[in-house]
């Protein structure tokens, strides 16, 4: 007997490193929200669980933790076959060449304006003389300046060969915020994007876990390269 119905996925089992912060939290709400994925596991000190305990059911590991675990957390999963996505800002990307046994997608902002802000950021540095970068955010943030801004100047300074300086502002109220200022013979130009609240971020971390197994190469640096 042959059955000729539509082929249902398998749900993706995704553990998340850093559960219990504010953005893993966000994260574990979102997957527990969306029909193709299952939560299997929160890993975080905060709860007593390490991402060893978690990787066992796990297909995907999402890890927003802080900048000295993200790199051994890549390192644990990839030798565990587990597929990583990584929004923790404010390590050495170059770090995560080399990384083999799974695929790695690490993005400094899943926010889809954010990402659109780079864009037209990348754009306008080449027609405008002078760029400089100001980043907000609040007061707990780890990194200076965000991983945001770094990656902005970068693909500015590779755009147009210029040296952009990065200005940073911590305040309480804050969540994430950034400022690319152009400044040309009589004008200046200000491309802005605000993260007015956490779930910006979750459209994009959960493309992000339903991409990352199939990425051609890998490790993939920046949200735009799914979109
Ligand atoms: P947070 O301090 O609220 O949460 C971090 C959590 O990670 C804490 O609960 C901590 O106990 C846990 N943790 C630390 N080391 C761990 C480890 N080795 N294993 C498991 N858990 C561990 O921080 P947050 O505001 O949620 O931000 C987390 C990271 O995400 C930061 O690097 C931040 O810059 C970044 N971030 C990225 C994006 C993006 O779009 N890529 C957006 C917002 C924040």
């Amino acid at each position: 007997m042959t059955n000729d119905g539509p082929v249902l996925a398998a749900p993706i089992r995704v553990a998340v490193a850093g559960a219990a912060g504010r953005m893993g939290t966000a994260v574990c709400e979102a997957v527990e929200d969306d029909g193709g994925m299952v939560l299997v596991g929160r890993a975080d000190h905060a709860l007593g669980t390490a991402v060893a305990d978690v990787l066992g059911d796990a297909d995907v590991l999402v890890d927003f933790t802080q900048p000295d675990s993200a790199l051994s957390n890549a390192r644990e999963a990839a030798a565990a076959g587990v597929n990583v996505v990584i929004g923790t800002t404010g390590f050495d990307l170059g770090e995560l060449e080399g990384l083999s046994g799974a695929n790695v997608l690490v993005a400094p902002n899943f926010a889809i304006g954010a990402v659109l802000m780079m864009r037209f950021a990348t754009e306008a540095s080449a027609l405008m003389e002078a760029a400089e970068i100001v980043e907000l955010h609040h007061d707990k943030k780890l990194d200076t300046p965000s991983g945001t801004a770094a990656r902005t100047a970068d693909l500015i300074n590779q755009a147009s060969g210029k040296d952009v300086p990065i200005h940073s502002v911590r305040l309480p109220g804050l969540v994430a915020h950034q400022e690319v200022i152009f400044g040309g013979t009589g004008e200046t130009l200000t491309i802005r994007h605000d993260a007015l609240d956490r779930s910006s971020f979750m459209p994009g971390v959960l493309l992000a876990i339903r991409r990352v197994g199939d990425l051609p190469s890998s490790p993939v640096i920046g949200l735009e390269n799914l979109l």
